[in-house]
């Protein structure tokens, strides 16, 4: 089988051993033998990145420019190719796949462009004689560390603004996925960056994890993923002062109000609870409905999950994948074990699926009855899980909606601009969506929450800048 190796210093180095990657939509399809780096090899990419840091600040706005869009180029014209791969290892359907790797063209595009959009200010000083420059300047070394549910996505819109603001990079994706990282790294393996600028390492979060975090030549670490994982590398980061973002959990709240079309309201939550097996930080898992639209609201959404099909990802017409893997599937499982128990109804699904081949299916849950302390409205499931919550009108929707440790994304479903509106200022979330599911969102504008959702500066679009740049202010006399 190809050997995929880990990309250091500008060479492609074998790992201190491999692991199999398998297809959660058919165990039997294995994707590749990967290469593991060791603690010491990630230690090595580190010092190569801190090496090629001076490279890097060479290197023109003009080069670096170039080398994003080459990125973006490749990514596009190999878009079905790539979003195969990604849906074969993630699990999401070939059209999620696909949109996802096309997304992260879009996303090298944008960067490829904001990086000749750099500017600074020149100010008049306070005092007589003296002029002050504001000017950004690269941070330095990036650890860039990510999840498996965005496998081409998340990778991008770290990478993409830590290369094009002159930084060098270490990238760590997540296990499950190494395939879709090892594609991506391939091709801006060749886009024209000087030896190890940018690096990377395959391999388990608690073996080269420390070095890309506690290493004092890295200045800052960029993370997507659990709320523990999250909790422990702030420990380490901020206990030596490196810059720290971090995206994490979410119980994102839906609303549907009595005046919301039926339509619409069921459609946003469909899409926010199920789709992509619910495995996204911006999902619903909390639909809070008022009394006068519940019932007819629930029918209707139960109508809806039997069309759904559940399948093999790449199989044509499947609507939902598998879950990721067995831990994720097990997970999923004990929550729905948890919510019967806690005195939920379970209306629909919630049972492991066979298909033809063998993989993680599961029938998509829907619990009604609930309550707002019950663990399946408080903590986050990351699976095809969703609980309606039966409220008397917008306000005390509005009080569930904000009672929650997280605050990623909040959608309302409403005809009414007054409600809408209101929504929209007291969400306590980074993103409010209006009649559109919770999940499903730019890649130009700001991304990030509030809470234990998020931490440091917001990612993607012009935002990225606050993290990827140190500023400088400059006094001239
Ligand atoms: P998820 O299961 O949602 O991907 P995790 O937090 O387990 O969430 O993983 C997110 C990323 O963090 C993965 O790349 C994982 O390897 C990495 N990771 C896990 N543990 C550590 C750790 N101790 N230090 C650094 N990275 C870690």
């Amino acid at each position: 089988m190809k050997p995929y190796y880990n990309f250091i210093a500008g060479e492609w180095v074998q790992g201190a051993r491999t692991l199999q990657n398998i297809n959660p939509s058919d165990t039997a399809d294995v994707i590749g033998e990967f290469a593991q780096a060791n603690a010491e090899q990630a230690f090595q990419a580190v010092a190569a990145a801190r090496q090629a840091v001076p490279a890097m600040a060479k290197m023109t706005i003009q080069a670096r420019s170039d080398a994003l869009d080459f990125v973006s180029r490749e990514l596009f014209a190999r878009r079905e190719e790539l979003g195969t791969l990604l849906a074969r290892e993630e699990g999401k359907t070939l059209a999620d796949g696909i949109g996802e790797v096309a997304r992260a063209s879009y996303i090298f595009r944008f960067f490829a462009g904001e990086v000749l959009h750099a500017s600074g200010d020149l100010i008049d000083s306070v005092r007589p004689g003296v002029r002050v420059e504001v000017t950004r300047e690269p941070i330095g070394v990036v650890s860039i560390i990510t999840p498996w549910n965005f496998p081409i996505a998340i990778p991008a819109w770290k990478i993409a603004p830590a290369l094009a603001f002159g930084n060098a990079v270490v990238f760590k994706p997540a296990e499950l996925v190494p395939g879709s990282a090892w594609a991506l790294s391939e091709i801006i393996s060749r886009a024209g960056f000087p030896a190890g600028a940018f690096n990377l390492v395959i391999g388990k979060g608690s073996e080269i994890g420390a070095a890309l975090i506690e290493s004092p030549q890295v200045d800052a670490i960029t993370f997507t993923g659990s709320v523990s994982t999250g909790k422990r590398i702030a420990s380490q980061a901020v206990g030596r002062l490196a810059k720290l973002q971090m995206e994490m959990g979410g119980k994102n709240p839906q609303i549907i109000l009595d005046d919301a079309d039926l339509n619409v309201a069921v459609n946003v939550a469909l899409q926010s609870a199920f789709f992509q097996t619910g495995q996204r930080c911006t999902a619903s898992s909390r639909l809070i409905v008022t009394d006068g639209i519940h019932d007819r609201f629930v029918n209707a959404l139960h109508e809806r999950m039997q069309t759904l099909r559940i399948d093999h990802a790449l199989k044509a017409g499947t609507d939902i994948g598998p879950v990721v893997d067995q831990s994720q599937l097990d997970q999923d499982l004990r929550y729905i074990e948890i919510g019967k128990r806690e005195g939920a109804r379970l209306v629909f699904g919630g049972e492991r699926l066979q298909r033809e081949t063998n993989g993680f299916y599961l029938q998509p849950a829907l619990f009604t009855e609930t309550t707002a302390d019950m663990q399946i409205n408080r903590d986050e499931i990351f699976g095809p899980v969703a609980s309606v919550l039966r409220v008397k009108d917008y306000d005390e929707a509005l009080a569930a909606s904000n009672d929650t440790q997280f605050g990623l994304s909040a959608g309302i479903a409403t005809t009414s601009l007054k409600y809408a509106e209101h929504f929209k200022r007291h969400a306590e979330a980074g993103m409010v969506m209006v009649n559109l599911p919770t999940a499903g969102v730019d890649y130009h504008v700001p991304f990030g929450g509030r809470k234990g959702s998020s931490y440091g500066p917001r990612e993607q679009g012009k935002a990225a800048r606050e993290f990827y740049t140190t500023v400088k202010t400059a006094y001239i006399g």
